[in-house]
């Protein structure tokens, strides 16, 4: 009996598991002060009234022998893959329905779409970087080369020609810097991933922040990007379904490599592994696309994006370099007077109460900047940034 022992590998994640260790300290021994959280990634708001009523409407179907639903389409139903082609049509990018599949998230997908992929690739992902892409691929026995995301590049690496990558990982709007990619920049990779033959794993899970109508919103916006890339998305940010569970990942049929379908390989390998998303989720998934839904999480989206203005105002009072928090709920600023990541969250914990996410966690460039979050609501932000101008001015 031998483990995978790949696993070993894998570095103990601290980051939030520190930061609750610090922040319990810190409460118990200052029972009086009021600790405001600018460091979560989840969302707070709750979930658009049409996509409750659809949820519910999806229970009572449940109950009947008539409308009761069973084992789903792995990649599921056309009811919601039609509503997310209408959806990307809205943003001009054309998608056979056989091209996306609905899951129980991004992570998932971002993790398991591995399976396709032949060990011995080389495998590019930006630093600072969203922890999963590392993680699963050294639970599969495979190394990652860093691409350097710095002050220099705005936290944006375009690709080095002498660097030849097989699988490329792009987040854009970025966790954790809330950076986010033009199409001419996006337009780069693209042609570098074709030329080589690369694949490029791109997480749009942010999308719904971009509000810029010349940014590109989804990677098949480039020309050339549907023989070379497989998109991930969610409901998770768009319509706050962190826990309701769903998401959808596109892979074009024009996707091959090796004379091998990307789009059939991964038709199989959910079929194989997975059985689909529950019906009454879907229901609420696609319910988000309705005339009613759709203003519903648009005002849940301003909501946040006003959160992120209110805070990267304030780094401008304070005259503090970030990115992000215009199209994108994440402001990553650089911490002031050279402080390290974790000096600043003592700093800010302390003096200020108020806590984020020291970059160092997200990778070696990570360290010296910090990122906070707009996903509180209105009155602790504001709060938050008050206390914040007041300790560094
Ligand atoms: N991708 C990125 C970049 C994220 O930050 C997150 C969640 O925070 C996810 C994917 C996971 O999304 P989901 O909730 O759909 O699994």
């Amino acid at each position: 009996m031998q483990i995978n022992r790949h696993f070993l590998e894998v570095a103990d994640s601290y980051l939030f598991s520190t930061i609750a260790h610090k922040v319990n300290q810190y409460t118990a021994a200052n029972p009086d002060k009021r600790v405001i959280r600018l460091g979560i990634g989840d969302v707070t708001r709750p979930l658009a009234p049409a996509v409750i009523d659809a949820l519910h409407a999806a229970v009572d179907d449940m109950s009947k022998a008539e409308t009761f639903h069973g084992y789903g389409p792995e990649q599921g139903y056309d009811f919601l893959k039609q509503s997310l082609q209408d959806y990307y049509a809205s943003h001009g990018v054309k998608l056979d329905l056989e091209e996306i599949f609905v899951s129980d998230g991004a992570k998932s997908d971002v993790g398991n779409i591995l399976d396709i992929f032949g060990a011995d690739n080389l495998v590019l992902v930006p630093d600072p970087v969203y922890p999963v892409y590392v993680d699963t691929n050294v639970m599969a026995g495979r190394k990652v080369q860093y691409m350097n995301a710095t002050e220099e590049n705005g936290f944006l690496p375009l690709p080095d020609e002498t660097v030849d990558a097989d699988i490329i990982y792009l987040c854009s709007p970025n966790n954790p810097t809330g950076a986010v990619y033009t199409k001419e920049q996006l337009q780069k990779w693209v042609d570098y991933a074709n030329e080589r033959e690369a694949v490029i794993l791109f997480d749009a899970a942010y999308e719904c922040f971009i509000t810029d109508p010349t940014l590109p919103r989804s990677i098949f916006e480039i020309p050339g990007a549907k023989t070379c890339a497989i998109e991930f998305c969610s409901f998770s940010k768009t319509a706050g379904f962190t826990g309701t569970r769903c998401g959808y990942t596109v892979v074009p049929k024009a996707l091959v490599r090796e004379d091998s379908s990307l789009n059939k390989m991964w038709l199989r390998r959910q079929t194989t592994k997975f059985n689909g998303v529950p019906y009454i989720v879907q229901k609420g998934a696609a319910a988000v696309f309705t005339p009613e839904g759709l203003p519903q999480i648009k005002d849940t989206i301003q909501y946040y994006l006003d959160n992120a203005k209110i805070i990267a105002q304030a780094m401008d009072e304070l005259g503090i370099w970030y990115t992000g928090g215009t199209n994108s709920p994440y402001i990553w600023l650089k911490c002031p007077g050279n402080m390290k990541s974790w000096d600043f969250f003592d700093l800010l914990l302390e003096q200020a109460n108020v806590v984020g996410t020291p970059g160092a966690g997200f990778g070696q460039n990570g360290e010296g900047f910090f990122r906070l979050t707009a996903f509180g609501n209105r009155e602790n932000t504001q709060e938050a940034v008050e206390r914040i101008k007041a300790l560094l001015k």
